[in-house]
């Protein structure tokens, strides 16, 4: 296991450690200055008003969603294909996820399935950047518009990307951010809800503190709003949840968000090897970025054509980790997993992209430190697993 080449690392340096340090000195472990910053950093960032610190992708998907009013009777347009929180959250508030197939090349929702999807009971659409490829967002968000509904981006795999210019996270009423240790930045845990509107704002931020009244809703004109959220430590306004991200992991947010771009350049390179190294490989369909992408690489992931089945790539993934390659195989697709399989009685065949990707997808280890003779290597390891299947094929 000590030689594997992980599928993900985060990229944390002294300075990081050193602020984290700083923080747990200071005393103040909840709800203090570092929490504010990192918001304000990541809300500069994407070019929006709000910022709100969660303690997970999740929990902010979940808020938003509250926030918007969603619940039972209601219906949300989500992926077939993404991680599994994008449909989650829609469940939590007791809503209806209703399920869309991808488009096989950018493995983002399928749009015209999409619009085939609304009815009179959808109230939003979970738009994600599926492994931060926002292609098709703008198109999204005018589906949205022209129904009245609300497009919620999952922005979780897509921090600091954009396309003809705009950013990720600009294009629904609110977007949420992740920051797990194998995105682009990491808190360790946590998230970020990134909106314009100031009453989805102020409710996220009372729901994520237990429902206590946020500051900027009281008429205390006190200007520290720290002391005015202890003021109201007791009052409890709505239903509200423990979903605030601590002092330490904000700390580590400021770090990472000031080497953002050093970050992103640093996977863009590594994704970059990987295109050059595996572009001629046969079988083997790579990533379509388009030219008006700017590209928030999350992972590197390649995918085998359809002459291979479920059971060779489970065979290339187990060559690949024989070798000390730690390979992966994102993303199920959501409406086969039991929970929803059983709800839903969804059968195989009913999200044929999402089910033939889901199959046939390799995520190759991808993070910023990879060196070009470890992505030689794993390539080269790849190479030789897939040609061990047409061999014993042909
Ligand atoms: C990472 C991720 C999330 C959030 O994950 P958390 O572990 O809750 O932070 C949500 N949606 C997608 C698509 C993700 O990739």
């Amino acid at each position: 296991m000590s030689n594997q080449i992980p599928l993900s690392y985060p990229d944390i340096t002294d300075a990081e450690i050193r602020a984290v340090t700083q923080t747990l000195r200071s005393g103040r472990l909840s709800i203090g200055p570092k929490l504010e910053e990192f918001e304000e950093r990541v809300a500069d960032r994407v070019g929006r008003m709000h910022g709100i610190g969660v303690n997970s992708g999740t929990s902010g998907l979940h808020l938003v969603l509250k926030a918007l009013d969603i619940g039972p009777g209601d219906e949300v347009i989500t992926p077939a294909f993404s991680f599994v929180a994008s449909a989650n959250c829609i469940e939590y508030v007791g809503a209806k996820p209703v399920f869309v197939d991808c488009d096989p090349r950018t493995l983002n929702i399928n749009l015209e399935a999409v619009e085939r999807a609304i009815t009179d009971k959808t109230r939003a659409i979970v738009g994600v950047h599926v492994f931060g490829n926002p292609t098709g967002m703008a198109a999204l968000a005018a589906l949205a518009t022209k129904h009245e509904i609300s497009l919620v981006e999952d922005a979780c795999e897509g921090l600091g990307g954009s396309i003809n210019g705009e950013q990720i996270g600009t294009f629904g009423r609110a977007a949420v951010f992740g920051f797990y240790p194998n995105k682009q930045i990491t808190t360790g845990e946590g998230g970020m809800i990134i909106t314009d509107d100031d009453r989805l704002a102020d409710l996220c931020r009372s729901m994520r503190n237990q429902g206590r009244p946020t500051p900027r809703q009281m008429p205390d004109e006190d200007d520290n709003p720290n002391d005015r959220e202890m003021a109201s430590w007791l009052t409890h306004e709505r239903l509200g949840y423990n979903y605030r991200l601590n002092e330490m992991s904000a700390a580590l947010g400021v770090e990472q968000m000031k080497r953002l771009d050093e970050l992103l350049e640093a996977r863009s390179m590594v994704a970059s090897s990987y295109i050059r190294r595996l572009g001629a490989v046969p079988h083997l369909i790579l990533p379509t970025i388009e030219s008006n992408v700017n590209m928030s690489w999350f992972v590197f992931v390649a995918r085998l054509n359809d002459q291979f089945t479920f059971d060779d790539r489970d065979e290339i993934l187990r060559g690949l980790r024989r070798h000390d390659v730690g390979a992966g195989d994102y993303f199920p697709a959501i409406p086969m997993l039991p929970f929803y399989r059983q709800k839903y009685g969804y059968q195989p065949g009913d999200f044929p992209c999402a089910e033939s990707v889901s199959h046939r997808t390799i995520a190759l280890p991808f993070f910023t430190k990879l060196t070009e003779r470890e992505v030689d290597l794993i390539s080269q390891t790849l190479e030789l697993m897939i040609s061990r299947i047409t061999f014993a094929r042909d």
